[in-house]
């Protein structure tokens, strides 16, 4: 089986996140055997607690089979320098600079792999590696026993500490047929601090797998399903609604990642997928190229009004400001008034933006691009109430703001949308950075819209 040019390595285990799992599982299992062993201990004359005893153990070996095989096998990486086998179709694909080779289709880059993983649904810090193609299966089944050892560990774990806390009780009644249970104090510690972390592990990795199943359900990672709610957004300004190409029906969809039919092996190789009927195995691609191209024409530049020095707590700046964060690790960009920013994504109370420092901007535009291009500029989160917004930005990508008024061609980023270059060449953005993940995608925006300003430049050198 290929999956792609490397798999998991030993060494990925030295990393908060396993050896946080596996710490967690280890601890949870061995206080729920010293419960179980006290409360309802292993009998041959009582068939039920040998039968709980067998199943108690099931659980730790599923979960670390499941676990150890989604580091391992790890989510298939796009080989280095890949190209699709037709030439023609390489414009239809975006470019990974990092990997040297073109993005296949449902692939992304991520930043902390720094390889291009096969679909790609997120980096998870509890494996160490993607959860893509090939371990998406393990991945699910993982969560799936850890929920339900957890929940046995729980059944053996609260009775347990009840009886041991009113262990009194029970000698001073002379209740019989109720095993009397002491617990030294580190162990009814330990055994407290385990309910507490199976509970965590119940809710936690519940809403997960329901929001994995989900996914699978529609065929769609997280990814897909914010390039899809983009192409929705988009669909007022095309004649046919864009159609996702990778929906093949409920139980399709889930045989795709499950494959019950065939031992359970993953389908395809991660390169080449099924599509629907009416669909072409592109036109996800080229809908982000698409996507891509707006925004780049799209970015705004606003004038920074009030600084922000990057913190986490915003109370300053308006109760829902602090209360209404987003959600994203993506980090909190300090800003400094006289600044401009470049804004590519929004909040109802946060902007994510590029800042161009006050400095920058009285330079004069060679300059500005020079240095663009060899130093990044400062990305990230602030407070919207920071910036004079003359429109919002939101009212322009929903059309109730004419993009040719003065405004907001004042406002557009470095270019106006009618000078944009239009050579579909060019999506191949062989220079684009490559972002932490495509989720974020929408920041490269700005940065290549130094770039639309060479071609634009280049463009009408031409011309003259
Ligand atoms: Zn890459
Ligand atoms: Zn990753």
């Amino acid at each position: 089986m290929c999956f792609g040019t490397s798999s998991g390595q030993l060494n990925q285990l030295a990393h908060y996140g396993p050896i946080g799992a596996i710490s967690l599982i280890i601890w949870i299992t061995i206080s729920g055997f010293h419960c179980l062993t006290q409360w309802f201990p292993p009998d041959s004359k009582d068939i039920l607690s040998v039968i709980n005893f067998l199943i108690f153990w099931i659980w730790p070996v599923v979960i670390f089979y499941n676990y150890f095989r989604a580091v391992f096998v790890g989510p298939g990486f796009v080989p280095k320098g890949w190209k699709p086998a037709k030439i023609e179709h390489e414009k239809y694909l975006q470019y990974c600079d990092v990997c040297e080779g073109f993005k296949a289709p449902r692939a992304h880059h991520c930043k902390k792999c720094r390889r291009c993983v096969m679909k790609l649904d997120h980096h998870c810090p509890w494996i160490n590696t993607c959860t893509g193609h090939f371990n998406h299966a393990n991945f699910c089944w993982f969560m799936f026993y850890a929920i339900l050892g957890c929940t046995h560990a729980l059944l053996m774990l609260c009775p347990c500490i009840y009886r041991a806390l009113f262990a009194q009780y029970y000698i001073y009644a002379r209740i019989k047929n109720v095993p009397i249970i002491y617990f030294t104090f580190v162990g009814l510690i330990s055994c407290i601090l385990s309910i507490g972390l199976a509970l965590g592990v119940i809710f936690a990795v519940g809403f997960l797998l329901i929001v994995q199943l989900r996914s699978i359900m529609r065929n769609q990672t997280g990814i897909e399903s914010w390039i899809l709610r983009k192409a929705r957004d988009r669909n007022h300004r095309r004649a046919k609604a864009f159609i996702y190409p990778y929906d093949l029906g409920f139980k399709e969809n889930f045989r795709q990642v499950f494959n019950w039919r065939e031992s359970y092996n993953v389908i395809g190789d991660g390169l080449i997928w099924p599509v629907r009927d009416g669909s072409d195995e592109y036109a996800l691609t080229c809908e982000q190229l698409e996507q891509k191209k707006d925004k780049r024409q799209r970015t705004v530049r606003y004038e920074v009004v009030q600084s922000y020095k990057g913190s986490y707590i915003t109370l300053r700046y308006g109760f829902c400001t602090c209360i209404c964060i987003p959600w994203s690790d993506e980090t909190r960009m300090p800003i400094e008034k006289g600044d401009y920013v470049l804004v590519t994504r929004w909040e109802r109370y946060w902007l994510y933006g590029e800042c161009v420092t006050a400095n920058e901007t009285k330079k004069n535009d060679d300059i500005i691009n020079s240095h663009h291009r060899l130093r990044r500029r400062p990305r990230g989160w602030f407070p919207r109430c920071c910036i004079y917004e003359a429109f919002r930005i939101e009212d322009l990508w929903s059309g109730k703001i004419n993009p040719d008024s003065d405004v907001v061609r004042a406002q557009l980023a470095n270019f106006s949308p009618e000078d944009y270059d239009n050579n579909d060449e060019e999506y191949v953005e062989q220079n684009e950075e490559n972002q932490s993940d495509d989720t974020a995608s929408a920041s490269s925006a700005s940065s290549s819209s130094s770039k639309t300003l060479n071609q634009r430049k280049n463009h009408k050198e031409k011309l003259i």
